[in-house]
Formats: structure tokens, C-alpha cells, sequence
């Protein structure tokens, strides 16, 4: 039983080189998604596609959002039709209810509050409960799903955002989500086994801070959410690239 992830993409919100940032988790064959932006089918797979694997929706338990921004979510409307049509199945969705909490009112219900069974059809409202099963997260204790135990802290963000510590086959592995330079985030995520932190320009983390880290956090560190620009080869924190497996 081992934990290990792919990166899917490792760009921030203007890339015009990666996929924006986002990773599929596994443990014992079961997938979990963290962060969905779109296309999330292609960019399954082709990063999938570079690890060796044929990655597509289907594999996946659930996928769980850090925060609303769409290089974060913009692929969760196509995933969830895509599971309702072609797989009839609802989409299990996973988050803090403070980081989820306009997700259907303001990014989801113009795009999916409506559907017609056939041209001639009348127009039949949808609810958030007809395509979604929600799973909160909590700041004060671990949710389980499937093999992986979930925690999660706030971050400083524009928007209600959160990192994440996941547990499975006995290890941890952390993830920064987007946030400014935080030391005491920095510290949460120190207890996991490896450490994904975001590195980008404006509010985001600096990289000289993450630069001046003890080398022995910088050496479970892993970088992501860096710009285009980012000196790939010079950084003494090794970047993820995207399809690259990591087991952790
Ligand atoms: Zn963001």
C-alpha cells in the first residue's frame, strides 16, 4: 500500500506552457482529484498519458477543491456532466464549506441549472444535489474517503482557500494550495512526508522565502503553481513537472 501522485499541471492562472496546477492522488487503485480546472479530460489524458497511464474520469473517486478560482475549478461543470451523462453517476465532491460556499450560486447555476430531456422538452431546474455528493472538510478533524484521511487550514488567499495534509498507506502528503508566504502554514505542512508548495508573483509565496527554507524541509519540498518564467534548473527546490509520478 503506497501513497503517490501525478502532477496534471504545475502553471499558474496565465500559463501559456502548463496546465494549471492541479494532481491525482492514489492509494491502493483508488484516484482522488485535487483541484479540477478545465480541460480536465485531456489534461488527464496527456499528463496521464506521460506517467504510462491511461487516466480518465472514470478512475476517480472524487475530487476535492481548495478554492473557487477558476484555474482551480473550471473543469468541475464538464466533470460533473460528464458524470451524470455518460457515466450516470453523481460526482463525490470534497471541501471546506467556507471555500466552497458560492460554488453552485455563483460559478455552477448558469451553466447547470437547467436541462432538457429532449429539443421539445420543457426546461427542468436542477439542484446542486442532483449532480454532486458534498463531503465537508473540517479545520478541527481528518475526513476519511476511500483509503485517504483528509485535514485541512485556511490559507491567505483572495478567496476562502485551503491546504491540505492527506494521509494514506501510511504516509502524508502535503499540499500549500494557493497562499502568500505564511511560516506558520509552512509548519502545518512540515509534519507531512512531502510538501507541494506553490510559488508564484503578486500575493502568492515568493520563492527567495521558500529559498531561505532549512535545507532539510526544502529537501521534502516540491514546487508548483510557478510562473512561465520560473528558472526551472536553478531552483534548489525541485520542481514538479507535469506527468511526473512521485511516490511519496
Ligand atoms: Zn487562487
Amino acid at each position: 500500500m503506497s501513497l503517490s501522485f501525478i502532477p496534471l499541471g504545475v502553471g499558474d492562472a496565465f500559463s501559456q506552457k502548463y496546465y494549471s496546477s492541479c494532481y491525482a492522488v492514489e492509494c491502493e487503485g483508488h484516484w482522488l482529484l485535487v483541484d479540477c480546472p478545465h480541460p480536465i479530460r485531456k489534461i488527464l489524458s496527456e499528463s496521464g498519458g506521460l506517467a504510462g497511464l491511461k487516466l480518465d474520469l472514470s478512475d476517480f473517486d472524487g475530487v476535492v477543491l481548495t478554492h473557487l478560482h477558476g484555474d482551480h475549478v473550471s473543469g468541475l461543470e464538464g466533470w460533473a456532466f460528464f458524470n451524470t451523462f455518460m457515466l450516470k453517476k453523481r460526482t463525490q465532491l470534497l471541501g471546506h464549506p467556507e471555500a466552497l460556499e458560492h460554488l453552485w450560486s455563483a460559478c455552477l447555476l448558469a451553466g447547470m441549472g437547467n436541462l432538457m430531456d429532449s429539443p421539445e422538452g420543457p426546461k427542468a431546474t436542477r439542484q446542486f444535489e442532483d449532480y454532486f455528493d458534498l463531503t465537508d472538510l473540517s479545520f478541527e478533524h481528518a475526513t476519511s474517503f476511500g483509503p485517504f484521511e483528509i485535514e485541512c487550514r485556511k490559507t491567505i488567499h483572495h478567496v476562502p482557500t485551503t491546504a491540505l495534509r492527506i494521509r494514506a498507506g501510511g504516509r502524508c502528503l502535503g499540499f500549500s494550495a494557493d497562499t502568500a508566504w505564511d511560516p506558520s502554514l509552512i509548519e502545518w505542512l512540515s509534519a507531512a512526508d512531502l510538501i507541494v508548495h506553490e510559488t508564484n508573483y503578486g500575493i502568492h509565496t515568493p520563492y527567495e522565502r521558500l529559498e531561505a527554507l532549512a535545507p532539510a524541509l526544502q529537501k521534502k519540498m516540491r514546487l508548483v503553481h510557478y510562473p512561465d518564467d520560473f528558472a526551472l534548473e536553478a531552483s534548489v527546490i525541485e520542481p514538479l513537472r507535469q506527468g511526473q509520478r512521485v511516490v511519496v
